[in-house]
């Protein structure tokens, strides 16, 4: 179980994504984390409490119009900050929030590190950042 937030706005959005995991964090408070559009992509992952998450975000002043924010209850993988989403694809183009469990994420690993895909996480979530990534490099339609 988590929280998930999205939000585009013509304003900075970093504040409303906060506003809305505080509002969800019962459904999850192992770690908590956002990425941002501003310029090219940022994260901000931590461990904890959105409170802490939030203390980061301050000190890092993120600030943007599009972002994505999770509130995490660890199913695979442990609570850490490497662990808490948002999870990204190689090139840090791509950044996902999960809720829930990709049942056949070992196979998925397995077949995407046959490609030279690299984990950093122990999730199953990393999985659907480096797919979706496989998908575009070789131009194929995400709803196949
Ligand atoms: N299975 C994912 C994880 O362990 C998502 C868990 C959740 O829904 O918070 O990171």
């Amino acid at each position: 179980m988590c929280g998930i937030v999205g939000a585009v706005a013509r304003r900075n959005v970093v504040p409303l994504l906060l506003e809305g995991l505080k509002r969800l964090e019962y459904r999850g408070y192992d770690s908590a984390g956002l990425a941002i559009i501003s310029n090219g992509l940022h994260c901000v992952r931590s461990i904890g409490r959105v409170a802490q998450l939030e203390a980061q975000a301050h000190a890092e002043q993120l600030s943007g119009e599009l972002g994505i924010a999770h509130t995490r209850w660890a199913t695979h993988g442990a609570p850490t900050e490497i662990n808490a989403h948002p999870h990204t694809d190689d090139t840090g183009n791509i950044a996902v929030v999960h809720n829930g469990i990709i049942e056949n994420y070992e196979a998925l690993r397995r077949q995407l590190q046959q490609q030279g895909y690299v984990f950093e996480s122990e999730t199953d979530t990393e999985v659907i950042a480096h797919l979706v990534h496989s998908c575009y490099a070789r131009h194929q339609d995400l709803a196949r």
